[in-house]
């Protein structure tokens, strides 16, 4: 897919930026390269494809632009794009090639899918790992043009720290229980005192599990060591039509367990109905994929439309 940042051309061993003009870096917007006065711009980049990961090479070609060519500060934005702020135009382009060799480029820019990220694969809470499925997103659905832009959270758990719940489409991992109250033979407690939702669990009269207060985190058969309650099986739940900013939007669950290429296909019939019916809202702003939801009046209609 073609970064934002800049048209590059490639040939066999050499590779040129075709630059933009002072104040108007092509097809990216100004609030994600941002003139301060007439010399100075700030670029905000990402690895390609999207992900939250940076690897030691990239983070001190990160460090090592900011101190050259900008200000010698690099800031993490919200979504783990990296910030490198003022940056001097006439070193712009030396800047963009070293960001560009090292597997960086525009982050999180324009009308279009972007701010595909996950969160840590490293985190003991895993339910289920998410960075391959991201990165797999990332490569058929990165910077596919849209009306407006459409962000992809993934979370391996349901404490969703990478904010699944509150995106265009936020992908979560949920565990599938097995629970043999036979088992549960010395009244340990353990899971109760694991489990982060009140209630959930009950021992009075036997092993119990509410299925409607339980978020399938797992962390209950996790803390188990007699087997009463165990993980059968893992999957994905996904939330569409959520969004940050001045308004704010939950997400509304379409599956509640669905397998790595269900998401992608949800993903996919997402995108296309969002292209399809997505609205002007005022000076040529489009509707979020939540506003559109909102305005059909469910996501049912949405998807189905
Ligand atoms: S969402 Fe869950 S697995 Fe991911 S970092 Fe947070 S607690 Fe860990
Ligand atoms: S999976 Fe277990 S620990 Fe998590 S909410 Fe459900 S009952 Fe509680
Ligand atoms: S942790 Fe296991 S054995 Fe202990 S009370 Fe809970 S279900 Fe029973």
């Amino acid at each position: 897919m073609v970064g934002l940042l800049a048209q590059v051309i490639m040939s066999e061993d050499t590779f040129e930026f075709e630059l933009p003009k002072v104040g108007i870096i092509r097809g990216v917007k100004p609030r994600d390269i941002e003139v301060i006065g007439d010399k100075i711009v700030n670029v905000r980049v990402r690895p390609n494809p999207y992900s939250n990961t940076y690897t030691m090479e990239q983070l001190e070609t990160a460090a090592d632009v900011a101190e050259k060519f900008g200000s010698g500060k690099v800031h993490i934005s919200p979504r783990h794009n990296l910030e490198i702020p003022e940056i001097k135009n006439s070193m712009l382009t030396e800047a963009l090639k070293q960001l560009f060799a090292s597997g960086l480029q525009a982050g999180g820019t324009g009308t279009s899918v972007r701010n595909i990220f996950t969160c840590s694969d490293y985190c003991p809470n895993k339910v289920r790992s998410v960075r391959e499925l991201g990165g797999m997103v990332s490569e058929l659905f990165g910077d596919f043009p849209l009306p407006n832009k459409l962000d992809i959270s993934f979370a391996a758990c349901p404490s969703g720290c990478s904010r699944p719940y509150n995106v265009d489409i936020g992908v979560v991992g949920v565990a599938e229980l097995e629970v043999d109250g036979d088992r549960c033979i010395d009244d340990c407690k353990m899971c109760i005192e694991a489990c982060p939702v009140e209630g959930a669990i009950t021992l009075e009269g036997g092993l119990n599990i509410d299925s409607e207060k339980c978020v399938k985190c797992a962390r209950c058969a996790g803390a188990c060591s007699t087997g009463a309650i165990r993980v059968a099986n893992t999957a994905f739940k996904v939330l569409v039509g959520g969004k940050e900013g001045r308004s704010v939007i939950f997400g509304e669950e379409y599956s509640g367990f669905a397998g790595g290429y269900e998401v992608i296909e949800i993903i996919d019939m997402v995108i296309k109905q969002y292209q399809k019916l997505a609205e002007e809202k005022y000076r040529k702003k489009y509707e979020r994929v939540g506003e559109v939801i909102q305005r059909l009046g469910s996501l049912e209609a949405f998807m189905h439309n």
